[in-house]
């Protein structure tokens, strides 16, 4: 049977799990959910986009924080977002700019 189908942590909302946004955490207690398999709603309504920056740092905080607890110490690391997009593949500098100010933008957006 399919998860969504047992609780209501599962959103539907294109077939993506929605998690906690600085923890990764779904409703069930201790089972994280990290990459483009995620829904993470940001404040100005939009999801945040899909990237490998951003899974990688939500891997660093899940990692983190598991361990945390196993060690009986306080889970204390957050995503917040962070992240450049550096490996867009885009030749110019110009573009790298771009790039570079948009994801800035989300930054601060999500702070
Ligand atoms: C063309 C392209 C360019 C991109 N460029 C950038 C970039 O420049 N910078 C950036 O930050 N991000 C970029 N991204 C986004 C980035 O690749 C993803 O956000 C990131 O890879 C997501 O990581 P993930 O671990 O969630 O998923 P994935 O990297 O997709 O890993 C999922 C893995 O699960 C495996 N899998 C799937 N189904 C099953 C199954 N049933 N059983 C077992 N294994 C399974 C897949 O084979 C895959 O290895 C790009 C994406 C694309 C498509």
């Amino acid at each position: 049977m399919p998860i969504s189908n047992q609780r209501n942590c599962i959103s539907w909302k294109v077939g993506l799990i929605e998690v906690n946004r600085n923890t990764m955490e779904t409703d069930f207690p201790n089972v994280y959910a990290i990459g483009d398999i995620t829904y993470i709603p940001l404040e100005m309504g939009k999801p945040l986009p899909k990237a490998g920056v951003f899974t990688h740092y939500q891997a660093e905080t899940v990692a983190h924080n598991i361990a945390h607890k196993i060690t009986g110490k306080t889970p204390d690391k957050k995503f917040n977002g962070d992240g450049t997009m550096f490996s867009l593949k885009w030749e110019t500098e110009k573009q790298g700019m771009l790039a570079e100010t948009f994801m800035v933008l989300l930054y601060l957006m999500l702070k």
